[in-house]
């Protein structure tokens, strides 16, 4: 296994280990950041427009898939040690199954609604001033937009299954803001503001200010570019209201149209458009963050598994239900054997394709993590 630590390297480094071996996750970190990376919307890759001279930078620093010393993480947030009662879901406070009591979010969530219903009461209670989140535009390209009151957190809601530069946003955040903030996103986006959380970024936005982190559920996502061109090909975009897959691993993703139709497509013809980034991804609950939200799957659909992972967490789980604004009941123990189950198999199977990437056993690029845990998950 690699042994160096969350270093800073030069954008040269990022460009050949990460965007050139298949591993960008397109989370946006080194956007912003770094004036010589653009995102590139139409092939769905980070472009260098430019050579950096520097022996050392940001860029390399917190991206999700330079390397990760995962114990250090985890000492930084939540105070343990990475331990084998870690592995798979991560650290659990509490877990329960959630939705929504308001029915504006309702109308426009993906599952449960609980997300949105999180962020809405953080907001009204102070705890933050301001949501990063990720936004649909009109031609259903997903990228991170700042919601600071109800109707731009619900003019979020709903998922884009296309991976989308959110990060971006977290970097255009001034250094001088006072201003309190939540982030939601998938693990790898979760993962690289962990990494800012325990080396804070200098000369750039105060990182003590994300008083909360959602993570979301992620098995993968699509590659803006070609998946896009495919539904353009396909699909009138300015007509669909909602993407989903109704059971993960579904058979189908289903597109509702304006009209009230919905179109099914065979989730073998979507699959050709995964990221390739998301099969070398050890992550599916967003095992970084304060609180991380799933579909309630098949016999709960409507509903959201939630996992609270840390104080900040149960503090806003407690706004919420104390408003009545999110209802609960407890989680068949069932659910999170199956869960932990299905994270483990995508930890080991994603591990071996790292090995697989870098030619060695010893050697999963990004992925810091003891022998001890990695002999575990290996052999589970
Ligand atoms: C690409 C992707 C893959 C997923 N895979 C799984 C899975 O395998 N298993 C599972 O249980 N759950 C998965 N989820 C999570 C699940 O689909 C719901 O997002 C989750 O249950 C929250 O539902 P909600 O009704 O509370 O969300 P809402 O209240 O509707 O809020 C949705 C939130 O998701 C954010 N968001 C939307 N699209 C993106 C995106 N592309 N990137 C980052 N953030 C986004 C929005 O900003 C919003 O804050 C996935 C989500 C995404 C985006
Ligand atoms: S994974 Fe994120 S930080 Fe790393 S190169 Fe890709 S977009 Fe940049
Ligand atoms: S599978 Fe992993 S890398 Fe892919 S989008 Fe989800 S969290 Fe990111």
């Amino acid at each position: 296994m690699s042994t160096t630590t969350m270093a800073e390297k030069a954008s040269q480094k990022l460009y050949d280990e990460v965007i050139m071996s298949g591993l960008c996750t397109l989370c946006g970190a080194c956007l912003g950041a770094c004036p010589y990376f653009k995102v590139n919307p139409r092939r769905g890759k980070i472009r260098r427009i430019d050579i950096c001279d520097r022996d050392e930078g940001q860029c390399y620093q917190y991206c999700p898939r330079t390397y990760t010393d995962v114990d250090a993480i985890y000492r930084k947030i939540f105070g343990v040690p990475y331990g084998e009662d870690e592995i798979g879901v991560g650290v659990i406070k509490d877990a329960f199954l959630a939705r929504t009591t308001d029915s504006d979010i309702q109308s426009k969530a993906q599952d449960g609604g609980s997300v949105t219903t999180l962020l809405l009461a953080a907001l009204q209670a102070g705890m933050v001033d301001a949501v990063i989140e990720t936004k649909m535009s009109a031609d259903k390209s997903p990228g991170g937009f700042i919601a600071r009151n109800k109707e731009e957190l619900l003019s979020c809601a709903g998922n884009s299954y296309e991976s989308g530069a959110t990060l971006e946003t977290l970097n255009s955040v001034p250094p001088d803001s006072q201003e309190k903030l939540a982030i939601v996103g998938l693990p790898c986006q979760i993962a690289a503001v962990a990494k800012m959380k325990a080396e804070p970024p200098r000369n750039r936005f105060n990182i003590d200010n994300v008083k909360l982190v959602v993570g979301l559920f992620c098995g993968w996502a699509l590659t803006p570019g070609s998946f896009h061109e495919f539904l353009e090909q396909n699909y009138d975009l300015s007509q669909i209201v909602k993407f989903d897959i109704p059971h993960h691993p579904g058979h189908t993703f289903d597109l509702y149209m304006k009209s009230g139709k919905k179109e099914e497509i065979e989730i073998e013809d979507v699959r050709q458009f995964i990221n390739e980034s998301c099969s070398y991804c050890c992550d599916m609950t967003a095992q970084f963050a304060d609180v991380s939200v799933g579909s309630g799957r098949a016999a709960f659909r409507g509903w959201n598994t939630v996992i609270v992972r840390t104080e900040a967490g149960a503090k806003v789980v407690e706004l919420a239900k104390k408003k009545g604004a999110l209802e609960t009941q407890p989680i068949p123990p069932e659910n999170l054997v199956h869960l932990k189950k299905s994270a483990i198999n995508k930890m080991k199977t994603n591990i071996q394709n790292l090995m697989k990437l870098s030619g060695s056993e010893q050697d999963l690029r990004y992925l810091g993590i003891k022998n001890q845990i990695l002999d575990k998950i290996l052999q589970d």
